[in-house]
């Protein structure tokens, strides 16, 4: 079998154009959607997928605005700023760039963001919505994942999920949306005994777990999809996915590429939370 595979750019580019006619019909009603991002340090990771983000507002016709630190600020400073963030009605979402120097205490950065503008989805309140079936805001990753399988026509109900990774910002809340759309979820992490094990038996297969192709072939279940979000720089500098792409996609029904997969919806649905936060303030 060989894989269909699940084109991350050509479904967020069809997304982000639906997403600027709301923002145009919005912005004629007197709202213009509007992201404020705060980058501390000089991660040069970092400020790329901050210049990604503001790129992304922009064509999308959203107001944005960066706000940078040097790598020694003061944390009151970023909770000062927050708290006029919170406050200023043209900002819609606020999103502060993980991770942060040592010197900052990162859940409490995330707990003084506003829930009602928190478009990542890390305050407590915000995941706690989502635990109980009611989210405000989705972390953006996971949501993108879950548009992939509505836009392929997958159905989840009484499917075998497995998830490898537990983390905050990928592998719990991915586990809880496919829970919340009825499959039978398994998630694994470094602990797991017999992960192939695991991964044999699932019908739809999410690898985020942050090491170089470590889903092979034989981990697969023929006819399963497998979801890759990891990001993994190689020694040549070329990227690649927690799955082997080449062998998996010879087992799988279907497959996100990487890049090209759930790295460009990542953005995008950092754009439809914050357009969700401003239709929501507009009534
Ligand atoms: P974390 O490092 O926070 O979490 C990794 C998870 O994988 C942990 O739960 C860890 O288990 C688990 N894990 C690590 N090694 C193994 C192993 N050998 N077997 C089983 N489980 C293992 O990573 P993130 O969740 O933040 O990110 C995961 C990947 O996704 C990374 O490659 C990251 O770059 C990528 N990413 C991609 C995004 C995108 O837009 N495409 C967005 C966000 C992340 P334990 O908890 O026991 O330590």
């Amino acid at each position: 079998m060989t894989a269909r595979i699940l084109d991350g750019n050509a479904l967020a580019q069809r997304l982000r154009a639906d997403f600027k006619t709301r923002a145009e019909a919005l912005a004629a009603r007197g709202t213009r959607p509007g992201l404020a991002v705060i980058l501390v340090g000089e991660d040069p990771a970092s400020q790329v997928y901050v210049r990604n983000k503001v790129n992304a507002c922009a064509q999308a016709g959203f107001h944005s605005v960066r706000i940078s630190y040097p790598p020694d600020v003061e944390p009151q400073v970023v909770f000062d700023k927050l708290a006029e963030l919170n406050a200023d009605p043209a900002i819609h979402g606020i999103l502060v760039q993980l991770p942060l120097p040592k010197h900052f205490d990162s859940d409490a950065v995330l707990k003084a963001i506003a829930p009602a503008k928190d478009v990542d989805g890390f305050h407590a309140e915000n995941v706690g919505a989502l635990m109980q079936g009611h989210p405000r805001f989705i972390p953006c990753t996971p949501y993108g994942v879950m548009k992939f399988f509505a836009d392929a026509g997958i159905d989840l109900r009484g499917k075998e999920a497995v998830v490898l990774g537990r983390s905050n910002i990928v592998g719990k809340p991915m586990a809880m949306l496919l829970l919340q759309a009825s499959a039978t979820v398994t998630v694994c992490h470094s602990q797991t005994r017999d992960l192939a094990f695991h991964t044999r038996r699932a019908d739809i297969l999410v690898a985020a777990l942050g090491k170089a192709r470590f889903v092979t072939a034989d981990m697969v279940k023929p006819g399963a999809v497998v979801i890759d979000v990891g990001i993994n720089r190689l020694p040549d500098g070329k990227l690649c996915g927690d799955v082997d792409f080449a062998g998996v996609s010879e087992v799988a029904s279907a497959i996100t590429p990487v890049p090209g997969g759930v790295g460009p919806m990542t953005i995008t649905m950092l754009l439809a939370n914050t357009l969700e936060a401003a239709e929501r303030e507009a009534g």
